[in-house]
């Protein structure tokens, strides 16, 4: 069997049912929306249900079990004594299902999310390339007219520009936040017209080979008034001194601290509400987290976001993020399209 089930056994006092998409995935390779792996310490069996059987069958190292689509009701049937499960993988309704089929239900958050928070070699240069086409997007959108434009126009036209540069999947929908929305972190494009002399803050990101990308950028309509001006200045100083920090060893909240404490040195803490960074991986959002609240500490091999974010209600916000590789020695920025003031007509 590969070395991941290898590792993960190693970590593990009783077999784990893995029922969560992304975990199914990194394990066996398979992909599906109906999928169990059971991880036992003589076997690895993989349930799915006829739709998805005959790709399942091409998979190596793995037993098939092709169960009825109501997959928690025949795994009731199938399995028994005492197993791990995944909180975050099970609805309520599916551990009732499985609980009364008589299952000794052990719940053991993160195990394989441990595993995937290190990349290896491949799975970065999947990510790098998913990289290497957001700061080509990035670049080619500094030539796009903003100005007269709606949020949604914006975000439809940086949707074609990946498709142009080869991405597989959006790893998220585009955020495209201009003039008073850009102070809401997670604002969706609507109907606004991108007007002179505001910030608009674009976070964008596409797959390769399954894996993410996540990149932002703040773009300027002209000049900006003052205090958006010294704010974007604080946020890339707060930026670099996060990308500073980023070191095997180094806790979330000590990386996070890094970046907060500049932009709480400049006054501007208050507007800094959110972590500062999140792994990416299969997942956008995955382990480690750096923030205040963070339990985690990286390791090299690691990729994390490094994303602070200034947001002044009723005026604007900024937001500069960056890519980056957890290594023993400096850190890998993966995302390489300047982090300058752009100003976009
Ligand atoms: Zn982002
Ligand atoms: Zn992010």
């Amino acid at each position: 069997m590969n070395e991941r089930v290898e590792r993960l056994r190693a970590s593990l006092e009783e077999p784990l049912l893995v029922t969560t998409g992304a975990n199914v995935r990194y394990l066996s390779g398979f992909e599906s929306t109906n999928a169990a792996l059971l991880v036992a310490p003589d076997r690895v069996v993989l349930y799915t249900d006829f739709r998805y059987a005959e790709a399942a069958r091409a998979l190596e190292g793995v037993e098939l079990v092709e169960t009825r689509r109501s997959l928690s009701v025949h795994l009731a049937e199938l399995l028994s004594g005492t197993i791990a499960f995944e909180p975050d993988g099970v609805s309520f309704a599916q551990y009732q299902t499985l609980a009364a089929g008589g299952l000794e239900l052990v719940p053991r958050p993160g195990a394989v999310e441990a595993l995937r928070a290190v990349k290896d070699e491949e799975e970065l240069a999947a990510i790098r390339a998913a990289a290497e086409i957001a700061d080509r997007v990035y670049e080619r959108l500094a030539d796009e007219r903003f100005t007269g434009h709606t949020e949604r126009d914006l975000s439809h036209r940086i949707e074609q520009l990946f498709w142009e540069h080869g991405a597989e999947q959006l790893a998220f929908p585009v955020i495209v936040a201009s003039g008073p929305n850009a102070a809401q972190p997670h604002a969706h494009p609507g109907g606004r017209e991108i007007e002179l002399c505001e910030t608009v803050i674009v976070d964008a990101g596409c797959t390769m080979g399954g894996y993410c990308s996540d990149c932002t950028r703040t773009f300027a309509t002209g000049p900006l008034p003052e205090d958006l001006h010294e704010a974007y200045a604080v946020c890339l100083q707060g930026q670099e001194a996060g990308l500073a920090a980023v070191a095997p060893g180094k806790t979330g909240i000590e990386v996070d601290g890094a970046a907060r404490q500049v932009i709480a040195g400049a006054g501007l803490g208050e507007a800094f509400g959110h972590g500062l960074g999140h792994g990416v991986g299969l997942l956008v959002h995955e382990a480690p987290r750096l923030a205040p609240e963070s339990a985690d500490t990286l390791a090299a091999g690691n990729v994390v976001t490094v994303e602070p974010g200034i947001y002044l209600p009723g005026r604007g916000g900024i937001r500069i993020e960056d890519l980056v590789v957890v290594r023993d020695e400096e850190p890998e920025v993966l995302s390489r399209v300047t982090k300058g003031l752009i100003t976009v007509n």
